[in-house]
Order: C-alpha cells, then structure tokens, then sequence
C-alpha cells in the first residue's frame, strides 16, 4: 500500500469532490450570483465575505487576502495536510478506496489513513459500551458526580477503559485490525510482556478533528494515586492522524493568538457561533467545562485536551460546534 497515489485516482477523487460540497463544511457559502458562492474566508479574518467559489470550475479565490486553488489546495491549506494526505481524507469522504503506485520512492506510511481512522472509531465504539457493563459502574458514578447524566455522555461518546491489560487489543483484533495498525493509530503500547492497551480504568472521551473523524482520545483516570501513578489526564501521543499542533490550528487559519483574543469568552460567544464549526478554547477542567457544556449545548461533539498544546497554555479544554 505504501507508495504514490495514482494519477488517475488523484484526477478521480478531484472530479467527485465538488468544491462548493467540501468547502461547505467549512464556511457558510451563499449564492454570489454568476454560478458562484461566497462566504467569510477561512484563512483571513473578515467581515464582508470576500472568498468566492466557483463551483463549475472546481475553484475558489479570496480576494481579501489572495488565496486560491482546487479542492486538494483548500484542504491541504485549512487541515495543514500532506498532499497525500488530503487525497486519502477526500477519498474517505467519497467512500472510494485509493489504490498506490508500488515501488515508488515516496516512503510514506504503509499503512493508509482510512485503516488508522476505523481503528480509532471501533476502539470508540468498543469504551462506550464498555461503560455501559456493570463492572464501569465506579465511572458513571464519576460522571453523576460532575452532573454529566446518560444523555450527556452518549453526546460527548464518553466510554470506559475496562481495568485490564489488554481488552481493546483482543477486541480490535478480532476485527481484523494488525498490531502494527493499532500501534501506529496509538491504541495500544509496548509492555514488558508485548503489546497491551494504552488505557486502563479510565474515562475515556474521543477526539475528534474538524470533519468529525475519531483521531485520537482523551482518558481521565478512575484509579486513586497509590493505585495509578500516571498522570491524572493522558493523550493519544501524536500520530499520523493526530497531530495535536494541527488541530490546534484549526481556528480557521488564525494563530493561536488570535484564536484566544477572538474566542477568549468561552461560552459567552457561544451563541455568537452557533450554526458553525468553530472551535472554542475553554478554561476549567474538562469534566467540570463539559458540565457547563451540557447546560446549554448538546451540539457540541468534540474536545481537545489543551494540556498537550503547548500554544493554549491559558486553556484546558477546545469545544467544537457544528
Ligand atoms: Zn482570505
């Protein structure tokens, strides 16, 4: 599977991407007359929309701050993506499966995107059941105690790491999945003994990036200190797929200075927001913030524990509204 992707799936995955569809979950685009479509540009900050789209010819323009390109070029540009990698995002979104060049000299992963994000989906689906058994009843306990009922969890897709060494990893084999895969997708890690779960006894909540895949996770430890030494909230480490610095950047092109000046009111210019994707830095812990979160928004669908994003030391927890 390693190797380039062929120029005719390439030309394939442009054709069946329409620009207005992709850049449309995006930007709010409204009919600009002539066949085109406007909205507020995603890579500059502006008040009269001036990035144009134009459809038939599968490209967009802005004229505020000179950006402009095909459908590759617009994810590449907004998602900090390889080109390799924005083909095999624009394929999933399709359902069509690439096929690679072999024994070409580009020595990407050999193991493509779409295998790491089922991984990491099955592995999400696989923890909310699991906090759903008897045996997770000290984690919705934890979860009645930060006022987060049944409802709230299924929104946020909270699961439960069950307290063994290796339940996910027997799990996600049984599905097919190598243990080359799930290392690389960061589920599971090295022990003494061979590969065991990444997680255990712990809260576990999905992140997930902008187009809603499931990247990576967030756990949050159920143990006492004297049980569980490590660190009360743990990451997925960085893989192909999460690549916390990217996510980070996602505020629509913005640095993350200007992303904290703009969304520095947390909550408060939620409603300013909603109806699009925006992702809003929030202070406080996670489970207290997601608290808040419940009271007034159940759209909300994803998090980035900030922890690990050097550039956002003022906040804890990203919230993501569509
Ligand atoms: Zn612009």
């Amino acid at each position: 599977m390693a190797g380039r992707i062929k120029d005719s799936d390439v030309t394939y995955v442009r054709d069946h991407s329409p620009i207005d569809d992709v850049v449309g979950d995006y930007v709010q685009l409204k009919s600009a007359g002539g066949g085109q479509k406007k909205g507020l540009c995603p890579f500059h900050d502006e008040k009269p929309p001036s990035f144009h789209v134009t459809p038939s010819k599968g490209y967009f323009h802005c004229f505020g701050c000179q950006v402009g390109g095909d459908v590759i070029a617009f994810i590449m540009k907004l998602e900090h993506l390889t080109f390799t990698e924005t083909v095999e995002r624009l394929a999933d979104r399709i359902g069509y499966t690439l096929t690679y060049e072999a024994g070409s000299s580009n020595s990407g992963p050999s193991i493509n995107r779409s295998r790491l994000v089922a991984a990491n989906l099955a592995a999400a689906i696989f923890y909310q059941e699991q906090l759903q058994l008897p045996e997770a009843q000290h984690g919705r306990d934890f979860l009645t105690k930060r006022g987060l009922d049944r409802d709230a969890a299924k929104t946020f897709g909270v699961g439960y790491a069950p307290d063994q060494w290796d339940s996910l990893f027997k799990f996600l084999k049984g599905k097919g999945f190598t243990e080359e895969e799930l290392m690389l997708a960061g589920l599971i890690k090295e022990g003494t003994k061979g590969a065991i779960d990444r997680y255990r006894n712990r809260l576990i909540w999905p992140v997930k990036d902008i187009s809603g895949d499931v990247v990576g996770f967030g756990a949050r430890k159920l143990a006492s200190d004297e049980v569980d030494q490590g660190s009360k909230y743990l990451n997925s480490p960085e893989t192909t797929i999460y690549k916390k610095n990217k996510i980070a950047m996602k505020f629509y092109g913005m640095s993350s200075e200007e992303a904290m000046n703009k969304y520095n009111g947390g909550m408060a210019d939620y409603k300013a927001s909603e109806g699009k994707v925006v992702w809003i830095p929030y202070k406080g812990p996670l489970d207290k913030t997601l608290k808040q979160i419940c009271g007034g928004i159940r759209s909300a669908c994803s998090y980035v524990g900030a922890t690990t994003l050097r550039d956002f030391s003022k906040c804890t927890t990203f919230v993501r509204i569509k």
